[in-house]
């Protein structure tokens, strides 16, 4: 009586859930193969009822029969969900489609045939006539027909097919997509299990006192799944279930309400049915409310993300049109302090080479500013080369040597111990982000020396760039590396852009290496490190930017 009275709960449970998943979401592919699920458990657990009402033996034997019908469109349904749930990606082979289509036609026209269930007899009939109501499973003797084993591999077939569907999902899922694929299988697996053995082994075997437990296992499956589903932050459906939690306690306060006899316990009922009615109210108004909060916001990222493309997109064009005048306008500096067109005095002389300084600050910073839409709109490319580090590296500080000179710095280049192994990087890109150190070393010390250094630690080469300059404090020393973000002993130097770094730290992550400075703090010098690795083969260079 129980199991019965339990089933029919899920059966109402899940004819509704049905509906509600369909008509908050008609569209979606997910909501229409779950509502079928739910239909077709419902249908399931309705026939099996029906064998319990049976009055008579042809019509417990018609309601055995009809109780494969639920059970064969279901995993069809299923299969159908596992490739559009958590999101559609897996296409099933149109063959194999066919293949399952035709099984569960044959299985449905042999349905009301001895096939299905040869017999079914009351163990005692006289009892039948005195007692209306529910027949107790175990008096009745169910022959079963051998396409219940045709059936068995049909289903079986289905069900593998559906979880390595879900398998699938979850190899190229993202973390959270798992998660949800994990609960699915979970509450799958234990239904079908359950199920199985209630529903197919132990009737095969000659007993189905069980049978009625298997609709009820459905329970898992339906719970597991709103779970996953709910997580998935489809609001509507989240709506849906506050919603459908309501009314079905509202109905059963109702029932209370009605079938209670005395007057007292109604006007109690009463009073907590309209209570909860409008806290109920109060809370499918705060989900809404939630709901049409988290839209807006979504919405509003969204346009955010537009805003920022085309930030980025205006970056580059408007990077790429101010170069070339920059480069034209350094081609003329150029002719006039050769003298091309006529005499220059010192003092022109001494001018054009500040302007010459100013205009390649600008190229400087248009390139860099290049790099960055570059970076952020995923377009920048490398050409890898196998190079010798400790020439590029010495050739840097040989070309260095005059700008570093003339601040009356020392810039040296300390040789190796030990032999450098070659490494494959793009050297064009690994020379920018060893100038911009040396650079930045010679532009932020007053006096005293810059020493480069480079060797080989364990499978990395790594270069370093050591100043007597003005340090960094310790709680920049992770901030210098961010976009836009300059230290705070920089006031003097008003011609930097903070770009420097940020453009050099993506660089050498691409090249699956690190970058980072050390500073014993401020007017302490500081030591900046780029370390590479040496095993930096072809294959391995996958990082896309
Ligand atoms: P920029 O030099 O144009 O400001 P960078 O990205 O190259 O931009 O550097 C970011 C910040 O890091 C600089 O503004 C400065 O505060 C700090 N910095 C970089 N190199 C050094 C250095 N050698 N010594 C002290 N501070 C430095």
């Amino acid at each position: 009586m129980l199991v019965q009275v339990f089933s029919l709960i899920i059966l109402i449970a899940s004819s509704i859930l049905g509906i509600f998943v369909y008509l908050a979401n008609r569209h979606s592919s997910i909501n229409k193969s779950f509502s079928l699920i739910c239909f077709s458990i419902a249908l399931w657990i309705f026939t099996n009822l029906m064998v319990d009402l049976s009055r008579t033996e042809a019509q417990g034997l018609l309601w055995t029969r009809l109780t494969l019908f639920g059970v064969t469109i279901a995993p069809l349904f299923f299969i159908y969900f596992t490739t559009v749930f958590p999101k559609k990606t897996i296409k099933i082979n149109k063959y194999q489609w066919l293949f399952l289509i035709i099984l569960a036609i044959i299985i449905i026209f042999l349905i009301p045939t001895k096939f299905n269930v040869e017999s079914f007899k009351f163990i005692h009939p006289e009892q039948i006539s005195s007692t209306p109501g529910l027949q107790p499973i175990s008096d009745v003797e169910i022959k079963f027909g051998s396409l219940y084993t045709f059936f068995m591999i049909y289903f079986l077939v289905c069900v593998a097919i559906g979880i390595r569907l879900l398998i699938k999902n979850y190899r190229t899922g993202s973390k959270k997509e798992r998660l949800k694929i994990k609960y699915l299988l979970l509450g799958f697996l234990i239904t079908i299990m359950i199920a199985i053995t209630t529903n197919a082994i132990l009737p095969i075997l000659g007993n189905a006192s069980l049978s009625g437990i298997g609709p009820s296992s459905t329970i898992f499956f339906l719970v597991f799944t709103i779970y996953a589903i709910v997580t998935r932050d489809l609001f509507n459906i989240r709506v849906v279930l506050v919603q459908l939690v309501v009314l079905v306690i509202g109905v059963i306060l109702l029932m209370q309400i009605l079938f209670n006899e005395s007057l007292q316990m109604r006007i109690l009922n009463g009073s907590i049915f309209i209570l909860f009615c409008f806290f109920g109210w109060l809370l499918i108004r705060s989900v809404l409310r939630e709901i049409k909060l988290r839209e807006d916001l979504a919405l509003a990222n969204k346009e955010l993300k537009k805003l920022d493309e085309a930030k980025t997109e205006f970056l580059s064009i408007a990077s790429h049109q101010l170069r070339t005048p920059l480069t034209a306008i350094k081609g003329y500096l150029g002719m006039i302090d050769e003298g091309i067109y006529g005499k220059v005095s010192e003092n022109v002389h001494k001018t054009i080479h500040k302007v010459d300084d100013s205009n390649e600050r600008l190229i400087r910073l248009v390139n860099s500013l290049l790099d960055i839409s570059r970076l952020e709109m995923g377009r920048m490319e490398f050409d890898l080369e196998k190079v010798n580090i400790e020439e590029i590296v010495e050739s840097i500080v040989d070309e260095l040597h005059v700008a570093a000179k003339k601040k009356g710095l020392n810039l040296v280049f300390e040789h190796p111990k030990e032999e450098i192994p070659e490494i494959t990087v793009d050297p064009l890109k690994i020379r920018q982000v060893i100038i911009n150190l040396v650079d930045n070393a010679i532009k932020y010390t007053y006096k005293g020396e810059i020493i480069v250094n480079c060797e080989s630690v364990g499978d990395k080469v790594r270069i370093s760039v050591s100043d007597t300059g003005m340090g960094i404090a310790r709680k920049e020393v992770g901030e210098i590396f961010k976009i836009y973000r300059r230290g705070t002993g920089v006031r003097l130097f008003p011609e930097g852009s903070g770009v420097g770094l940020y453009v050099a730290r993506k660089l050498v992550e691409a090249h699956h290496g690190k970058i980072w400075v050390e500073s014993k703090g401020k007017g302490k010098g500081s030591i900046f490190f780029i370390e590479l690795p040496t095993r930096n083969g072809l294959g391995r260079f996958l990082t896309k930017f």
